[in-house]
């Protein structure tokens, strides 16, 4: 069925990418926002803007009933929520579905299975992927939690199996820590996520971030899109994402994006979706899945040409893939910055008035961003204001491009961590491509000394 307005039910560039592509395909757009939105440049753009609450997220972007209301008003057919807020919230997408509004999204019993993370681990395990070591399910009894973990070997991770945002989770490098560590992180997930349930994995030491992007149809087709590295990380956040990762060959690549797209056709998965990995000693490592398209999408965009929110609205309207995996080809080297507004080394949240704003341009640069001079940054949400996309035809290159691009951007008024990104393009490290998980922390506590 072909759509004809889409409620995007997000904010900042994430809204802004997806007004781009539904206007390319001459779909209409609706904004929503809150009322510290109400200026802000995805609400300018859109045909169509509906104010759904106060600034705290919890009343407005997260404010399901208020959304419905707001796509009923305004005649949607579709919703597209973008990546954080309700994109990966199942009962959301029961919810819109209900009253036959197209959810530009993954079929709602996925989003549920992957958003539990023991049964997110089985359901990978059984369609094949590779799993970390460790429990198969939730630990409750010490002697039984013991033996699994001497199973894996020390150290070991106890995580929290309703957890998020890397939070709830512990390490113990020994049997006699393990009974307290269970302890205390089954009351911290009792108290943050409302479920005490927790498992246990093999806990890597230094381990890269690589994911790999998935589609589907629905109905059993699934491609994958190559992997992108996020071993570049702070705090689980991400600070910088490229395509394709520097270690992967072009064999591995092909031979693992295989077992993923293979996955999702068991499933017969619908719309995009990111596998997770940790990979370490040439291993891959599953950790989770996403249900959503993810903030670094547009590195892969630059090496495949395929505009993955387009293909998510056309996947949403019951049609085929666009392209087929011997089609797609793997080319040159993309690197994505995220420019948040924030104290580059103490990284303190910077809202406020920007003053002077000039966006870095030229061949096989992007910025995704609703930045303009006089906009004034709200305090209540995500500290990113921009994302720098620079594909180039080697990594190199790519690398001496971005480092251009970045001397070109100027955001005046608030503090952003484009000097960080500087200081990092200059490391052996990151030029090497030679970095895990844990280089951005210890590079930041050694420059502090
Ligand atoms: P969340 O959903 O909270 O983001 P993840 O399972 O994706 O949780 O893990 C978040 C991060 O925690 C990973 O990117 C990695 O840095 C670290 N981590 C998770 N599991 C392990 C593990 N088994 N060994 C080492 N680090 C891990």
């Amino acid at each position: 069925m072909g759509i004809k307005r889409i409620l995007i039910a997000n904010r900042g560039e994430i809204a802004l990418r997806i007004h781009r592509a539904a206007h390319e395909i001459g779909i209409e757009t609706v904004a929503v926002h809150s009322t510290a939105d109400a200026d802000a440049m995805h609400v300018r753009l859109a045909d169509h803007a509906v104010c759904i609450g106060p600034p705290p997220a919890g009343e407005s972007y997260l404010n399901i009933a208020n959304i419905i209301s707001a796509a009923e008003i305004a005649q949607c057919d579709a919703i597209h929520p973008g990546y954080g807020f309700l994109s990966e919230n199942a009962k959301f997408a029961d919810i819109v579905e209900a009253h036959d509004i197209i959810w530009i999204g993954p079929k709602p019993e996925h989003i549920r299975t992957m958003g539990d993370k023991i049964e997110a681990k089985r359901t990978a395990g059984a369609l094949g992927l590779p799993l970390v070591p460790g429990s198969d399910g939730a630990v409750s009894d010490i002697t039984e939690a013991k033996a699994i973990a001497e199973a894996a070997g020390y150290p070991v991770i106890i995580k929290a199996a309703s957890g998020g945002g890397g939070r709830g989770m512990k390490v113990c490098n020994g049997p006699d820590q393990l009974e307290t560590l269970i302890q205390q992180a089954g009351s911290e997930a009792k108290a943050a996520f409302g479920d005490a349930t927790v498992y246990i994995e093999k806990y890597l030491g230094n381990p890269r971030h690589i994911e790999f992007q998935v589609f589907g149809d629905g109905q059993g087709n699934a491609i994958h899109l190559g992997e992108r590295d996020c071993s570049l990380q702070r705090r689980h956040q991400k600070v910088l994402e490229e395509a394709p990762s520097p270690v992967i060959s072009a064999a591995e690549r092909h031979r693992m994006g295989e077992v993923c797209a293979q996955a999702m056709r068991d499933m017969q998965y619908r719309g995009a979706g990111t596998i997770e990995f940790l990979w370490e000693n040439n291993e891959f490592y599953f950790i989770e899945m996403n249900t959503r398209l993810q903030v670094e999408h547009p590195v892969t965009e630059a090496i495949t040409g395929v505009d993955l929110v387009r293909e998510q609205i056309r996947i949403a309207e019951g049609r085929p893939l666009s392209v087929k995996q011997e089609e797609l080809e793997f080319k040159g080297h993309a690197i994505e910055c995220r420019i948040n507004a924030e104290d580059p080394f103490t990284f303190a949240p910077s809202p406020g008035l920007v003053t002077y704003y000039h966006a870095a341009g030229g061949m096989h640069v992007r910025v995704d961003s609703g930045l303009y001079a006089g906009y004034k940054i709200p305090p209540y949400y995500d500290s990113m204001i921009a994302k720098l996309i620079v594909y180039g035809r080697t990594r190199e290159g790519c690398i001496m491009r971005l480092r251009r691009a970045l001397e070109e951007m100027v955001v005046e008024g608030v503090k952003t961590n484009i000097p960080l990104h500087q200081e990092l393009l200059r490391q052996d490290d990151v030029l090497n491509g030679d970095y895990s998980i844990k280089w951005l922390e210890n590079w930041l506590e050694e420059r502090e000394v």
